[in-house]
């Protein structure tokens, strides 16, 4: 007879492999999907969405968790933390009725198509009514859950279990108190990197470098694949992962960082236990800690010396008629370019931060009421201008640029800057553990880190919420500083 921790892990894994049948269609509906055949897609996925919902809040799985809390006293450490992570997802998934989830996602399909054709337009009036439901459904949904006087609060916990509002304002405060100098400065310096450097780099050839460098980085081609999509991304779990990048033949550097941002992410997802996937030790924390991961190996992997000490003669030698002209010097400063820009996804490492700073407090207002939905557009030009030194000449390219609130992701774009300062933080954490690290990277090993990652961030799943795991691993509560001195070191002595 199976006794009912086995059963609880069975019934876990199967709402699991029907997420990862969703995951999958849904990555192929951006990689393969024929242009007529997206309503039979959207069929099928609202079919695995009804499935999974099922699996997810079963009574019989239910019976099962409040059976092992009874008994909790004959399981031991690793199944205690999969029944506690397991109880919080089954009450999440069976407090909101079937009702609410059809609606919520009604609005987000409809959502999405005007908030495309707003931005096409530069209307935001279009968009505004759809974005106050979106408010409304994001209250409803946090009172369902049993968080009603703090739905904002809600809504960031949601993706960096632990957080909240309160700890992500300390530390954005901190942060921008120090970035904005430092941004001032960079902006003020005469150097700049050359813009136009890159001209007429084959598709192909660009394919193969970008291949060379997930591999040596460690992703695991035999349990994963990277194709071509509008927007990288990486999708899946276990032993299939599925990541994107796309291709441009005036700007390899594009090809290249959204490779290694997704190869950060998928080497976080093959690195979690097999052994545990589909109960929540083969999971990852949340958004926060998976973005540490990607901007780790982009940013202070891949922006540094010695990374480009072993790959810069491989991409000379892959293109050596287009760089010819270009000095290394050159290179260096084209793949540590910095410039002030209105669009989130197009800015540089220090100027993202101020965007996601932005956001935050625009989110935390229209949830506490101080800021109408009407009055969103006057407040977004305003605080560009103060944090960025920029006003968008139209909306399209200020308050209707992101995609996130025409799905309702409310508290999403936070974690984009916790992982920048977590990344940070572990980065100098590796390289105090790990000494001669980065004479790794010039040798092209990137064997320690990857295995420093695996041991402390990946192999622990979800035993740790976000700060826990910071603390566990680095000795230290997450703080901006590390982010700050980091950026410091890397960016003044090439401009200041
Ligand atoms: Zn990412």
């Amino acid at each position: 007879m199976t006794s009912a921790y086995e059963q609880l892990v069975a019934r876990l894994k199967r709402a699991h492999y029907l997420g990862t049948i969703s995951g999958l269609l849904g990555w192929d509906e951006q990689v393969n999907l024929p242009p007529d055949s997206a309503d039979q897609r959207a069929e099928q996925l609202a079919l695995m969405a009804e499935l999974h919902h099922a699996a997810a809040t079963a009574p019989e799985l239910g019976r099962l968790l409040a059976e092992l809390e009874q008994a909790s006293a004959n399981l031991d450490d690793e199944q205690r933390v999969v029944v506690r992570r397991a109880r919080l997802d089954y009450d999440r998934a069976t407090r909101l009725p079937g009702e609410f989830a059809a609606e919520k996602a009604r609005h987000s399909s409809a959502s999405y198509h005007v908030w495309a054709a707003a931005k096409e337009d530069n209307d935001y009036a279009r968009f505004a009514p759809f974005l106050e439901k979106h408010l409304d459904l994001a209250r409803r949904e946090a009172a369902l859950q049993g968080w009603g006087d703090r739905p904002y609060d809600y809504a960031i916990e949601r993706h960096d279990p632990g957080m909240t509002a309160a700890k992500v304002t300390a530390l954005f405060d901190e942060l921008r108190a120090g970035l904005v100098p430092l941004v001032r400065r960079l902006d003020a310096a005469p150097r700049k990197a050359h813009a136009g450097l890159f001209r007429g780099f084959p598709v192909d050839a660009q394919k193969e470098f970008v291949e060379d460098v997930v591999d040596r980085l460690g992703f695991d081609f035999g349990r994963g694949r990277i194709d071509v999509s509008l927007h990288p991304f990486c999708e899946g779990a276990g032993a299939d992962i599925r990541m994107t990048t796309r291709f441009d033949a005036d700007n390899p550097l594009d090809a290249i960082f959204s490779s290694i941002h997704e190869t950060g992410h998928g080497l976080y997802e093959q690195g979690l236990p097999l052994a545990r996937q589909g109960t929540p030790l083969g999971q990852s924390v949340g958004m926060g800690v998976h973005e540490s991961q990607s901007r780790l190996w982009e940013n202070q992997v891949a922006r540094g010396r010695a990374f480009w000490r072993f790959f810069e003669p491989r991409l000379r030698k892959a293109f050596p008629a287009q760089l010819a002209g270009v000095a290394s010097d050159e290179l260096y400063l084209a793949i540590n370019a910095v410039e002030p820009t209105l669009i989130r996804v197009d800015a540089d490492e220090i100027h993202y931060n101020l965007h996601i700073i932005l956001r935050f407090e625009l989110e935390q207002r229209l949830f506490n009421g101080s800021l109408a939905v009407a009055d969103l557009p006057a407040a977004w030009n305003a605080r560009s201008a103060e944090l960025l030194g920029l006003t968008p000449p139209d909306d399209a390219r200020g308050v209707l640029q992101d995609v996130h609130w025409s799905g309702g992701a409310f508290g999403y774009f936070p974690s984009y800057c916790i992982g920048n300062m977590m990344a940070a933080q572990l980065w100098f954490t590796a390289l105090d553990r790990l000494p001669g690290l980065e004479d790794d990277f010039a040798r092209g090993d990137f064997t320690r880190l990857l295995g420093w990652l695996r041991t402390n961030i990946h192999e622990q799943g979800r035993r740790f919420d976000t700060l826990e795991l910071v603390k566990h691993v680095t000795g230290e509560d997450l703080s901006p500083r590390h982010l700050l001195r980091y950026l410091e070191e890397r960016y003044a002595p090439l401009y200041l």
